[in-house]
């Protein structure tokens, strides 16, 4: 019986791998190791027991009497803090899905990677703030990466095995989030609520309005790059605002290959969980004739200022992205709490990235994860200096 465990499991990507795993037989056909979570405690439990892990941890030491609580009767042990969840990554599992959201996923994916696990990684800030690393980390372990992004699946199953040598270019599809229709004026003023009424994809708080910025869209670039090991200028994106084809690649005969389904992430985290095969999924048949038509539009980089940014990262490379992450992370936390406006997110990262290039040597080839923990929080103390002089300047 393969052993799974779950990072991130009371979160939107973890929720639809429960789903899947219940779907399967839940107990009977997988034996569950961890399962995490960060304040959902009686949702985590209650998987828990559902899945009979062997651990549920939560990321808040002051939860764990509730936890406790919650797990009273069970065989599931608990455990808190940010240590624990890292630790738990050490219960070797064949199988580990990385959803925690943000930076806080990088340390247990790859603890998971270095017992050889196959690491399913919905957690993009993983590849974006240490890509080199965590490849280098699963190449010498002999451990597996399989992309759960939509994006990087279709991609994935695109490539279908072919020399990535034969590779023109990768063109990612972006949705253009909630504002994508909004006259450019009209951003500023954007809400957090106008921002998360997403119109193709129901997705976690803080990645749907990344998706309006996008911001996901910025880092889904660069976690191509990392990901693939092709270069910048073979990465383009377009609007397609249908989100029906997930992203494409383009050979050097000119063949372009892309992957067509439903907007349910249940499909890449399916095929994630049963690759090498594929298994009946409950996911939507697309109706081509119902569809009718797809289109495509360049994204406007004026509107998108994020865009612009990842290509700079990405010249840079090293730190540069963990640096980029924090503060898109920090700048999302003061627009969620409506100190800084939808526009100024870009920015707070700009000006934190031009502030820690005098700073640090962002472009350090191989860095460690201490190099990146020290960037991340170097950072997101500038980010929040940043966000607070644009707040009070309104
Ligand atoms: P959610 O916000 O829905 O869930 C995040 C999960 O992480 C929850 O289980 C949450 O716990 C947990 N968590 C939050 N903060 C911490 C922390 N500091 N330490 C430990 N656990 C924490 O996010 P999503 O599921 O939307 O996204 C997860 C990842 O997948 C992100 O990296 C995102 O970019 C990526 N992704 C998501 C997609 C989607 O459709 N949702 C699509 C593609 C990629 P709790 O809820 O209990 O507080």
């Amino acid at each position: 019986m393969r052993s799974i465990s779950v990072f991130g499991a009371t979160g939107s990507i973890g929720e639809q791998t429960f789903d899947l795993v219940m779907r399967a037989g839940g107990p009977q056909a997988y034996r569950t190791v961890a399962l995490t979570a960060g304040r959902n405690i009686a949702r985590l439990a209650e998987m828990a027991r559902a899945l009979r892990a062997e651990i549920a941890v939560c990321a808040d030491e002051a939860d764990l009497p509730a936890l406790r609580a919650a797990l009273a009767g069970s065989t599931v042990e608990a455990a808190a803090g940010a240590g624990a969840i890292a630790d738990a990554a050490d219960r070797p599992a064949n199988w580990v899905m990385s959803a925690i959201v943000g930076a806080a996923g990088l340390v247990p994916g790859l603890r998971a990677l270095r017992h050889g696990s196959t690491l399913a990684l919905a957690n993009k800030e993983s590849l974006v703030t240490a890509g080199p690393l965590l490849m280098a980390t699963a190449a010498s372990h002999g451990a597996r990466i399989l992309p759960v992004d939509s994006e990087h699946s279709a991609i994935f199953q695109a490539l279908n095995a072919e020399d990535i040598a034969s590779v023109e270019r990768i063109i990612l599809t972006a949705s253009g989030g909630a504002l994508r229709d909004w006259p450019m004026e009209a951003l500023a003023a954007a809400t957090v609520k106008e921002a998360l009424a997403h119109p193709n994809w129901a997705m976690g708080q803080r990645i749907t309005i990344d998706s309006a910025s996008m911001f996901n869209k910025a880092l889904e670039v660069i976690e191509t790059r990392e990901f693939f090991g092709v270069e910048p200028d073979q990465i383009e994106v377009i609007l397609h605002p249908e989100s029906l084809i997930h992203s494409m690649v383009g050979f050097r005969d000119g063949a372009i290959m892309a992957h067509m389904g439903a907007p349910d992430m249940r499909h890449s985290i399916g095929y994630a969980l049963n690759w090498p095969l594929r298994a009946e999924l409950p996911v939507a048949r697309l109706d081509l004739a119902q569809v009718a038509t797809l289109t495509f539009r360049a994204p406007d980089l004026s509107r998108y200022p994020a865009l612009r940014l990842c290509r700079d990262v990405m010249a840079v490379r090293g730190l540069s992205g963990a640096a980029f992450n924090a503060a898109k992370e920090i700048a999302l936390d003061h627009f969620l709490a409506g100190g800084i406006g939808f526009m100024d997110m870009a920015g707070v990262v700009e000006g934190t990235l031009d502030d820690l290039c005098g700073q640090l040597s962002l472009g350090n080839a191989l860095p460690t994860l201490e190099d990146v923990v020290h960037t991340d929080h170097l950072a997101r103390i500038r980010a929040d200096e940043n966000a607070h002089r644009i707040g009070r300047n309104r």
